[in-house]
């Protein structure tokens, strides 16, 4: 039999790498000290599980696929990373899928992985667990077309028997798996949009949607996993905030499964190595929907927001 397509080897890997992450983000969080550092500001900040987490996926990930570029969130010293955080394994159970046709080409050099080692620090750091995520973005042609999200703290609510912990992944033309994808309520609208980024602007344009509900919760890929299993009909950020490595491990596992994800103006999102990192007009995603919310944004709420 042919060896798998480069894209489900990185799928595979990426897959292993995130839960060694998880394992790590627990247990800096078991150790106590979780060693915060302010970036630009008290409400954007990066803690130990930050750091290793992004030197344990790079490292990993650029140990097995050279010739891939993988941009991580956090700005780092080029230190040697310690043998114990790396991952070498894989996930056998994406190898045995096939690749979907329109990616069975495509080569290492063509590949760009976006990493959020640690999405939700605010809420890591506040004790609210399970809005955090680790984000694993695969794009190809400034597209992204492949997903890792790993939700360390899934099920810690549910009691010490519980296992701790999911792994979400997808691929575009291939679908999603690891969880229940399920409809939000028919009829309702149910907005989810920041907990700790909020502004007049990010209120002003969830006002003009008059929605029946609004969730405030930590994490882009968070916010995703509520779309997906339909608690939330909605995620609307109507401000600058979100990075390029917190849409788009994300926006490959909605758009795996037919939902839709763009700026606040409907604009597509880029993920080719020279773009932007900013998201600076914002994110607008559904699983169903798209049209109504988006003929919905105000034009001032547009205007204020440039790409
Ligand atoms: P949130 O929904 O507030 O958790 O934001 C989603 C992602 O965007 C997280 O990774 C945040 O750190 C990031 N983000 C959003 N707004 C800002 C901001 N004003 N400053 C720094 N990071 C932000
Ligand atoms: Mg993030
Ligand atoms: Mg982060």
């Amino acid at each position: 039999m042919a060896s798998p397509a480069l894209l489900m080897r990185v799928v595979a890997s990426a897959y292993s790498v995130a839960e060694k992450a998880a394992t790590i983000v627990r247990n800096v969080m078991s150790a106590g000290d979780l060693g915060i550092v302010e970036k630009a500001g008290p409400n954007d900040l990066q803690t130990k599980a930050d750091r290793l987490v992004q030197m344990s996926i790079c490292a990993s990930l650029a140990r097995k696929f050279p010739k891939v570029t993988i941009i991580g969130e956090e700005e780092l010293p080029a230190n040697d990373v310690t043998e114990d955080l790396i991952e070498d394994g894989h996930c056998e159970e994406i190898l045995k899928k096939p690749c979907p046709a329109q990616y069975t080409g495509i080569k290492e050099e063509e590949l760009v992985i976006w990493v959020d080692p640690l999405d939700g620090t605010k809420e890591y750091t506040e004790g609210l667990l399970d809005h955090v995520t680790v984000l694993i973005g695969i794009a190809y042609g400034g597209k992204a077309i492949a997903g890792v999200i790993n939700q360390p703290y899934y099920n810690y609510e549910a009691g010490a028997n519980a296992v701790l912990g999911r792994t979400i992944w997808g691929v575009l033309g291939m679908g999603a798996f690891g969880f229940q994808l399920t409809e939000a309520p028919a009829g309702k609208h149910i907005v989810i949009t920041t907990r700790s980024h909020s502004s007049a602007l990010v209120n002003e344009c969830i006002t003009a949607l008059n929605p029946d509900h609004v969730i405030r919760v930590g994490g882009a890929g968070n916010k995703i996993i509520q779309l997906i299993e339909g608690k939330a009909s909605a995620y609307v950020f109507a401000s600058p905030g979100c990075k390029k490595w917190d849409t788009c491990a994300p926006e490959a596992i909605l758009h795996a499964v037919g939902g839709k994800i763009t700026d606040i103006r409907g604009n597509s999102f880029q993920y080719n190595k020279e773009v932007k990192h900013m998201n600076s007009a914002g994110v607008l995603a559904t699983l169903r929907n798209y049209d109504y919310y988006a003929s919905r944004i105000p034009n001032t709420v547009k205007e204020s927001l440039v790409p």
